[in-house]
């Protein structure tokens, strides 16, 4: 049973007992709630019968029943609230744990917004249900059971009059929440795509405007809001019926039974007690029904958040083992790798990357020069074939162990909304402030960061926003440089430079990459000339490896591009 309940939930062990308790006692304080209605109907009773005993005993009575409902309550309370609390943290705490093992193609792969919604906002409502709705409708429906089975075991007639309108109810609305969970993805799916077209629109305001295309992407976007409209309409509608169908028959099932209940007792087939008795628990079915309806459209929400942690915790995690990585030749034996199956992206390449030298890997765009960095970094775990560093084969080696030893500096460079001291010290986060500076010298970053307006301390904005793509590129180089990494990879470093930046840059990289492996990827073909290998790529497979003056007689390939980019350099506007 805790198994089952931690899969429909997706609890940790200890939550799926909290919640086995938290509903346990939550049915033992519905419980409780009737022990007033029995003091009652017994009072009765001893009215009509003439049988009235000390009033004492009635005090007395009351007062056990109020200590009784008070204890109850005080547990259901305790389980319901603490063992929520303790969940919602332990599952935080298990998600910050799976992400972290989450291989980094699974980011690359999924939305960002999706994850941080999936810890926040999904914990938070799974957090909610658990205190209430979920301990609250199984508490409900094993109250709702034990009440219906006392009545039918009583009075058949009497117990069926309630309890028929209430199944029949009880269906029309499961049937009218499916439809409104069905009906409310859909729409919120579109709601979706609406707010991307939408910020399409708005970031993509230069180029709709150059090239007149404002006519289009407004024709686009009233498409798309007449849609939703249309998809809300027909949600609303489709889950209003049975819903209100649902209610009604709800709120006519007491008046059914006091008018079944009357018509039994007129021809005297039950007493006025068990008349009386029969009405106030129908009263509490029909009102704690209502409850249950509440509870009810919560969870079933609840089935989307489900099934993303539910994914999450199905992703496959990379494995290794903490390794002591002593020497740094990168050997790639037959690799192949695919980011969807239907294409090869990688096709059997072999070639190894010496410590102490410069490879260069060059080739088309869109040939897996990228591809082939991500791998050597575990970004992605490849198909078939084997990497090694060092002698150990990569995907034996944990990611942490692995990071230990590698910098990548990549095109594209992410930053932290916070200082420039402190982006640059995330190379080593020991490093005290005179090394970072340092660092940053060396990667010619001390001019512009002399210009800003608190130096060292600036917070350079989201991402970097307030720096220029060059000055970026020369944070993260000077990250590179703190870290001292033993391999270091470079993927297109100059596309973001001017030239003046570049030779600056060039010689800050002679001091960064001295005797260390060095795999880059330019398509500056002059800066890789003076490399000990360069590796000539096309299509996913390796077309020729050498040096440039060999491949410049081997490979027709590499010498046609060689030609192109001194036609690109020479180039005049
Ligand atoms: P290069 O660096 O040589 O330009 P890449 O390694 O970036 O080439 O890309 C090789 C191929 O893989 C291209 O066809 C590219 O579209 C595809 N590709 C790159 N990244 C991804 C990704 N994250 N998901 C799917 N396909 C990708």
């Amino acid at each position: 049973m805790v198994d089952k309940i931690k899969e429909v939930f997706q609890l940790t062990d200890k939550g799926a007992k909290g919640l086995i308790k938290a509903s346990v006692s939550t049915v033992f304080s519905y419980i409780s709630y009737m022990l007033p209605l029995m003091f009652v109907m017994y009072f009765i009773r001893d009215l009509l019968m003439g049988n009235l005993k000390t009033p004492m005993l009635y005090v007395f009575m009351i007062l056990g029943i109020a200590v009784v409902m008070y204890m109850f309550l005080y547990v259901n309370y305790n389980t319901l609230y603490t063992e929520t609390y303790r969940e919602s943290k332990n599952l935080r705490i298990d998600i910050a744990n799976i992400l972290k093992e989450l291989p980094l193609s699974y980011f690359s792969r999924h939305d960002v917004s999706d994850l941080a919604q999936t810890i926040m906002k999904d914990v938070e409502a799974i957090e909610h249900a658990l205190s209430h709705a979920i301990p609250q409708a199984i508490g409900l429906i094993l109250f709702l059971i034990i009440v219906c089975i006392s009545m039918l075991a009583n009075n058949f007639k009497m117990a069926l009059a309630i309890i028929l309108p209430v199944i029949i109810s009880f269906v029309l609305l499961l049937l009218s929440k499916r439809m409104q969970v069905y009906g409310s993805t859909k729409y919120y799916n579109q709601l979706r795509v609406n707010s991307d077209k939408f910020q399409e629109a708005i970031e993509l305001q230069q180029e709709i405007r150059s090239y007149n295309q404002g006519y289009k992407v407004r024709e686009d976007l009233l498409w798309e809001m007449d849609k939703s409209e249309k998809i809300h309409i027909t949600s609303e509608f489709s889950q209003a019926l049975p819903l209100l169908l649902s209610s009604t028959i709800l709120k006519f099932a007491l008046g059914f039974i006091i008018l079944f209940g009357t018509n039994l007792y007129i021809n005297g087939d039950i007493s006025l007690l068990y008349f009386l008795g029969y009405v106030i628990g129908s009263a509490k079915i029909v009102f704690t029904t209502e409850g249950l309806y509440e509870n009810i459209g919560e969870i079933m929400y609840l089935d989307a958040r489900i099934n993303r942690i539910r994914e999450l915790r199905n992703t496959e995690i990379q494995k290794g083992e903490r390794v002591d990585i002593k020497t740094y030749d990168i050997e790639i034996k037959d690799v192949e790798f695919s980011y969807n199956e239907a294409t090869k992206v990688i096709d059997g390449i072999s070639f190894v990357a010496k410590q102490d030298e410069v490879t260069a890997i060059v080739g088309p765009s869109g040939c897996g020069k990228t591809t082939v960095l991500r791998l050597m970094s575990r970004l992605y775990d490849y198909d078939k074939g084997s990497l090694f560093i060092g002698g150990n084969e990569i995907m034996k080696i944990d990611t942490d162990s692995l990071f230990d030893k590698i910098s990548i500096v990549f095109q594209d460079v992410m930053l932290f909304n916070t200082s420039i001291m402190e982006n640059i010290r995330m190379g080593n986060k020991e490093a005290t402030d005179e090394e970072v500076k340092e660092a940053a010298r060396l990667a010619n970053c001390t001019d512009f960061i002399k210009n800003l307006p608190q130096g060292y301390e600036t917070v350079i904005g989201e991402n970097g926003s307030n720096l220029s793509g060059g000055e970026r590129q020369r944070i993260s180089i000077a990250r590179a440089i703190l870290k001292n990494a033993p391999i270091i990879l470079l993927d297109e470093i100059s596309a973001s430079l001017d030239v003046e930046n570049e030779m600056q840059i060039q010689n800050s990289l002679n001091s960064l990459i001295k005797n260390k492996t060095v795999v880059i990827i330019s398509h500056r073909l002059k800066s890789v000339e003076n490399a000990d290998k360069i590796v000539v790529m096309n299509n996913g497979k390796i077309d020729s490896i050498g040096k440039h003056k060999d491949l410049l007689k081997k490979s027709k390939l590499y010498k046609n591009m060689i030609e192109k980019s001194n036609i690109t350099e020479s180039y005049l506007y």
